[in-house]
């Protein structure tokens, strides 16, 4: 069973621990006898500021949430998110790129987290610009800046994968990541997304990774290395941020050594950050063979394990940390953060379960973080929610295809790739990918389900139980007190 590192009582309305509401009442009440005795005025403004978490796991629907749950915890556990007092369905959204009046029922991260960030629906690939007229959309992060208040994109991505890229940059594509992205033209692009429409010195706003240093991101920690020592001006991004007063961060212990009041740019890997977990003998799902009678021969049970690689690189809680302390640090008016757990999505495409279930913990263990700082700092609303859903499913175990193959007379077995977890109480579930199964299958396609949102903080009320991610949107520029989106 899962635990969480606190234990709070939380109403069903009045979401803020009730111990700590009294207390934080308490010392509003008395601040004014008590200010010259200690500093717990500005103690309380501070506990006060406003602030919004957004956890995105991408890739995360119910039932990538459903698999990593049963693997770690059985089906009597619950993740950190599952115990937030708050959830909805969420609807996801995407317009077609050539008919902008028409949705497709399949969306990709960077149309979704444009939506998430800018409150408008958009078309696949896109970075918070509009379908086909490419106009910037004022992302949250961007509109809360510009109200004074720090902000922060934390993900186990690159920098400027689709995800981080949606909050403080605009593109008519996700791959636009660079200044030599911008030069080629892209096959699989169509002709209105090209990078080259975004150009420096065709008027456009650039790459990716250059609008990342020029936006002025108070925490900046991920992946993309390799995006950042590319240079503009003879200088590399990494340089050019150095210029703008950021610390650069490349391991663990750089994290731990840097005080909490720099401008923080960690690049942890040349592009994503390598996962927490593997398969057992990096055995990942596999396509399911047949002997010469057509009946299945069925891949071994297998377990999860750490990944040797995964060394001296911040797991996406220590990042959470790190940007949590960084961005309250002497900070009266409060912060907007937005933390990915990408790989998710990545492993979902790879079919490989132990790399998903592993990212799908370190997800919620940054999630009990935000909690954790939520529960101290009350005026703090944390959402977390899904960009789109992925193909990863529960299936049934060999045994029950071989029963129903046995009763009809004939081989039944599950296409796609399929693989049997022994999960940690030793119990076995079987999961399949099976978006593309073809010979040549290179990886698994997003599926169009609803994502849930689970949602914890003062002023939530009346929460409907379907909702869109501009929805989302909506909330949280209310909580920052920002212009509504028209
Ligand atoms: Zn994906």
């Amino acid at each position: 069973m899962y635990k969480i590192a606190y234990k709070k009582i939380v109403h069903p309305i009045f979401t803020v621990p009730i111990t700590f509401a009294f207390f934080i009442s308490l010392s509003i009440l008395l601040a004014p006898l008590s200010s010259q005795a200690s500093p717990s005025k500005n103690l309380t403004d501070h506990l006060s500021a406003t602030n919004v978490i957004l956890f995105i796991g991408d890739g995360m629907d119910e039932h990538q949430i459903t698999m990593a749950r049963n693997y770690l915890y059985g089906p009597k556990g619950l993740f950190a998110m599952e115990q937030m007092p708050i959830r909805s369905s969420v609807k996801v959204q995407t317009l077609r790129e050539d008919n902008s009046k028409q949705f497709r029922h399949i969306a990709d991260s960077a149309n979704t987290a444009s939506t998430l960030a800018t409150g408008v629906l958009t078309s696949k690939g896109r970075i918070a610009t509009t379908a086909l007229t490419n106009h910037a959309l004022p992302t949250i992060l961007e509109d809360a800046q510009r109200a004074g208040y720090r902000t922060g994109i934390v993900t186990t991505a690159s920098l400027t994968d689709a995800t981080p890229a949606a909050f403080a940059s605009h593109s008519p594509h996700r791959d636009c990541e660079s200044p030599e992205d911008m030069e080629a033209r892209h096959p699989f692009i169509p002709a209105t997304q090209q990078c080259t429409h975004n150009q420096k010195k065709r008027g456009g706003q650039g790459s990716i990774v250059e609008q990342l240093i020029n936006n002025n991101v108070d925490v900046l920690l991920g992946g993309g290395k390799k995006y950042f020592k590319q240079s503009a001006a003879k200088k590399t991004f990494i340089e050019q941020a150095q210029n703008k007063g950021y610390t650069p961060l490349q391991t663990l212990t750089d994290i731990q050594g840097t005080p909490n009041h720099s401008k923080l740019l960690g690049l942890f890997a040349k592009k994503h950050l390598p996962t927490e977990w593997i398969g057992e003998n990096h055995h990942r799902a596999e396509k399911i063979k047949t002997d010469t009678n057509g009946n299945a021969i069925y891949p071994k049970p297998f377990s999860c394990t750490t990944n040797t690689r995964f060394k001296n690189i911040p797991t996406l809680s220590q990042m959470t940390d790190k940007a949590l302390q960084t961005l309250s640090h002497n900070n009266t008016k409060g912060f907007f953060l937005m933390v990915e757990g990408a790989s998710i999505d990545k492993q979902a495409h790879k079919r490989n379960p132990c790399g998903q279930i592993g990212e799908l913990r370190a997800f919620d263990e940054s999630i009990s973080k935000g909690r954790e700082f939520a529960s101290k700092f009350s005026n703090t609303l944390v959402i977390v929610t899904a960009d789109h859903g992925q193909a990863g499913q529960i299936v049934p175990l060999p045994e029950s295809y071989e029963l129903v193959s046995n009763a009809v007379t004939a081989p039944q077995y599950p296409t796609g790739y399929y693989a049997v977890l022994k999960t940690l109480s030793g119990e076995l579930m079987a999961v399949s990918y099976a978006t593309n199964s073809s010979p040549q299958g290179l990886w698994e396609m997003h599926t169009g389900t609803n994502v849930p949102a689970f949602m914890e903080g003062p002023g939530l009320k009346n929460i409907p139980i379907t909702i869109n991610q501009r929805y989302i949107n909506s909330l949280m520029r209310q909580h920052l007190k920002l212009e509504p989106v028209k």
